[in-house]
């Protein structure tokens, strides 16, 4: 069929075939998503995490506090998501930039979406000083740091994927694992075994993954004893 166009064409968009199917598929405009102008409830969902730093980068912990909205409780389209953040702490130094972070991220997750980018961005941020050691894992910076929090709270609520190392990850650690026993093993003294009293070897150098001190080199590859990465896994 043509049709006859006798007007100027002043704008357009482009026909989606799932656009019409769509609307037909989902009458219930009533599944609420996260957006701006949501109310916040009276009650939210609050996690609190204990974030302990080694004392010459923070001489007292932090609290950091995510409070979650459920949105469409009780129904299929159930959803629990992040709504605010609290960072709070007896150390004062850093307290007009934790503020500001704060704030920007609770509005962030306030906009609904896919917010799960934070966690990226928070943990590309470099301490100039060079980064520090938190229990056998390197962290690039505090707010470095604050990210794992995020990211540990996202995994919580369904919204990001576990890192653990799945099936065949954790089967190539044990395989390495042996291997690595068994070459020590050979090679006579084995008395230093505990002696970083870390769960990795000594000579394990540090995974880009998961910032563990847990990659060792075996048959030419490099493979994470944490996390299971491995270039040639
Ligand atoms: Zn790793």
């Amino acid at each position: 069929m043509a049709i006859k166009i006798d007007k100027k064409i002043v704008s357009y968009s482009v026909h989606k075939a799932d656009q019409a199917e769509n609307k037909a598929a989902a009458p219930a405009a009533d599944i609420i998503q996260m957006h701006e102008t949501l109310e916040r409830p009276d009650v939210l969902i609050g996690s609190t995490y204990k974030l302990k730093t080694p004392e010459h980068v923070s001489a007292h912990a932090m609290y950091i506090t995510i409070n979650d909205i459920v949105l469409n409780e009780g129904t299929e389209h159930e959803l629990r998501r992040p709504f605010e953040v609290f960072i709070n702490s007896k150390n004062m130094d850093h307290f007009q930039w934790i503020v500001a972070l704060t704030r920007i991220m609770s509005a962030v997750f306030r906009k609904g979406g896919d917010v799960t980018f934070l966690v990226e961005e928070l943990h590309s941020v470099f301490d100039p000083r060079g980064g520090y050691w938190n229990k056998g894992q390197f962290m690039p910076s505090l707010i470095s740091e604050i990210g794992d929090v995020i990211e540990k709270h996202l995994i919580k609520i369904g919204m990001l994927k576990s890192n653990e190392p799945d099936e065949h990850q954790k089967k190539l650690i044990e395989m390495k694992r042996a291997e690595l026993e068994n070459a020590q093993r050979q090679s006579e003294d084995s008395a230093d075994e505990e002696s970083s009293g870390g769960q990795f070897p000594d000579t394990a150098e540090l995974c880009t993954k998961c910032h563990h001190k847990a990659a060792i080199m075996m048959d030419g590859c490099m493979t994470c004893l944490n996390c299971g990465d491995s270039k040639c896994g």
